[in-house]
């Protein structure tokens, strides 16, 4: 079956599915993006990554390309177009198309593409033998609670913790503290039983499945403080983790050369991975 993409009022074969060369995602990386779980034909979470998107378009001040309303219809159309029933959807709009200059056209309209994709099968063996993550220097900018389509910076992460057999790389700023991952969240228990991320402000993204887990955890009595941790205490830790949309909840077991605890999965993040699915599963919030 053929992929369909959405374009700008457009559901379009995938391979021909193109936007302007002057469109301002493109020249400028003026633009923000979501992706979102789908799981049993749901969007997991929508509400989270729907008031996450109208938060990056408004502090960017680029319209929203439609009432939420509407954009979840054209995300369903997305959704039963490519029938995908479990996957993800990705949602990207920028300012849109204008001749190439720095400051805000006067008049533009906001692009949106979408795509949807199924599935991979899941990753047992990152779920149950855990993975190795590298720290790398935060060389980001000031806003990273905005997810914008900028996003070198984390390509490059990315690239240099594949280059070191690692899945992940954490960011970690001029103080030694962990900021985030390059696509995830950064967690850690410490020899306590304590779980700590570190809170919201403009050096992370305020990870939607990171707001989920929290709720779950206050929920399940677990004790959760969100302050910033240093490499040094999450390679002290008793266990460390990863979240992300579709990472879900990934055990870290080595952090650089720093086996984590046993270096097998903790007890704490399986926890919090079952009640994740459990919530996946379950959520009808789309
Ligand atoms: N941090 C960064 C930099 C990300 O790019 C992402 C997801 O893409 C996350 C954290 C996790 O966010 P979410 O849980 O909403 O997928």
């Amino acid at each position: 079956m053929s992929r369909i993409a959405y374009v700008n009022g457009r559901y379009l074969p995938h391979a021909d599915a193109a936007v302007h060369i002057e469109d301002r995602g493109y020249q400028f990386a003026d633009g923000v993006y979501e992706v979102i779980a789908v799981k049993g034909g749901q969007l997991v979470d929508n509400d989270l990554h729907m008031a996450r998107l109208e938060r990056s378009l408004s502090e960017l001040r680029i319209a929203p390309p439609m009432p939420r309303r509407s954009l979840k219809l054209v995300m369903t159309e997305v959704l039963r177009r490519n029938r995908v029933r479990d996957g993800s959807l990705y949602l990207q709009a920028t300012r849109g198309v204008a001749p190439r200059d720095h400051p805000f056209p006067a008049k533009c309209r906001t692009s949106l593409v979408m795509t949807a994709k199924r599935a991979r099968p899941f990753n047992r063996r990152a779920f149950e033998d855990g993975v190795k993550v590298i720290t790398i220097p935060d060389i980001r900018w000031q806003r990273c609670d905005i997810k914008a389509v900028a996003l070198l910076p984390n390509v490059l992460g990315k690239q240099q913790a594949r280059e070191n057999g690692a899945f992940e790389a954490w960011q970690v700023d001029e103080e030694g503290v962990v900021t985030e991952g390059t696509s995830t969240n950064a967690w850690i228990v410490t020899r306590d039983g304590e779980l700590v991320t570190r809170q919201p402000g403009n050096a992370i993204l305020n990870g939607c499945t990171r707001l989920a887990l929290i709720e779950l955890a206050r929920k399940a009595g677990l004790k959760i403080v969100e302050r910033p941790f240093s490499v040094a205490e999450a390679k002290g830790a008793r266990e460390c983790f990863l979240s992300s949309t579709t990472a879900l909840v990934t055990p870290v077991v080595e952090i650089d050369d720093a086996v984590i605890g046993n270096g097998k999965p903790g007890s704490l993040g399986q926890q919090l991975l079952a009640l994740y699915l459990a919530h996946a599963e379950g959520d009808a919030g789309a």
